[in-house]
């Protein structure tokens, strides 16, 4: 997942540098950066004072041993690629003259020369983003930027990115991986829940509610169930709460599944006779 970086930028920008009448701001655009981020300079981490390309770079770096993490708003200095001075936080070096980030944001002290990802600042947020900021709008109940689909359009859930992913337990609100809002408004990020789905679970791991579309495979277990008689034994009926509406019924017992009698969903355990 390269993050819309396309191998011809580095051959524009060359061919760009060669022209003679390129912006002095532009030199070594898209040329220089880490695995992350495509930039003009290295940062001076606030904690330890050692330099590095980036944030995640300096936290990967630290996870063994003397295990901290940088608050990116904390980043006082920083030191340009092109000419290695050392400088207080801007967007153009004092030195050189270069932007050294096309995207600069002061507040996350954040530079990144690849404009394509659609980097944004969130106010409410409080970090920069990606995507474009007319995708995406600041759900307040949940704390985080949503899809613009999902406006009016989502089951909120108090903070709900600001809780670890409960596959891979990365914390959500801050992950380079998109994410992904289940019916229930639980989140995850998109590829554990490929994962998830490709195990064949289609529930939601915090809450069990039915985490896609599944009218297709309950009418097909409609199906199995008409086409399957239960031998005279085992025709009784029990109760069933059901994960979805978390309601239940009595229905009759059945070794393929057991159908909420109010929402269709076959996502339902067995559950005992409710009091009255
Ligand atoms: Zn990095
Ligand atoms: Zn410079
Ligand atoms: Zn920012
Ligand atoms: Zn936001
Ligand atoms: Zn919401
Ligand atoms: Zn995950
Ligand atoms: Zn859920
Ligand atoms: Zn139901």
């Amino acid at each position: 997942m390269g993050g819309g970086h396309f191998p011809g930028d580095e051959v524009v920008a060359h061919e760009a540098v060669c022209g003679g009448d390129v912006d002095p701001r532009d030199v070594g655009k898209l040329e220089h950066g880490c695995e992350h981020y495509r930039r003009r300079c290295k940062i001076v981490a606030p904690c330890c004072g050692q330099v590095f390309p980036c944030r995640h770079c300096h936290n990967e770096a630290t996870a063994s041993g003397d295990r901290h993490t940088i608050c990116r708003q904390d980043v006082e200095k920083v030191v340009c690629l092109l000419c290695d001075t050392e400088q207080l936080v801007s967007q153009v070096c004092v030195s050189c003259g270069v932007n050294m980030g096309e995207y600069f944001c002061d507040i996350c002290k954040f530079y990144d020369d690849d404009i394509e990802k659609g980097q944004y600042h969130c106010n409410d947020c409080g970090i920069c983003r990606i995507g474009g900021k007319e995708n995406f709008f600041h759900c307040v109940n949940c704390g985080s930027c949503y899809s613009v689909a999902l406006r009016d359009n989502h089951q909120c859930v108090e903070n709900s990115m600001r809780q670890n992913c409960p596959i891979c337990y990365e914390y959500l609100f801050d992950s380079l991986q998109e994410t992904r809002v289940l019916n229930c408004g639980h989140t995850m990020h998109m590829e554990c829940f490929s994962d998830m789905v490709q195990h064949n679970k289609y529930t939601c791991p915090i809450c069990s509610k039915t985490a896609l579309d599944m009218s297709r495979h309950w009418e097909a277990l409609d199906q199995e169930i008409e086409a399957t008689i239960m031998p005279h034994a085992y025709r009784y009926k029990i109760w069933v709460l059901c994960n979805d509406c978390n309601k239940v019924s009595e229905v009759n017992f059945h070794v393929i599944g057991h159908k909420c009698s109010h929402c269709n969903s076959y996502n339902t355990r067995s559950t005992s006779r409710p009091a009255d």
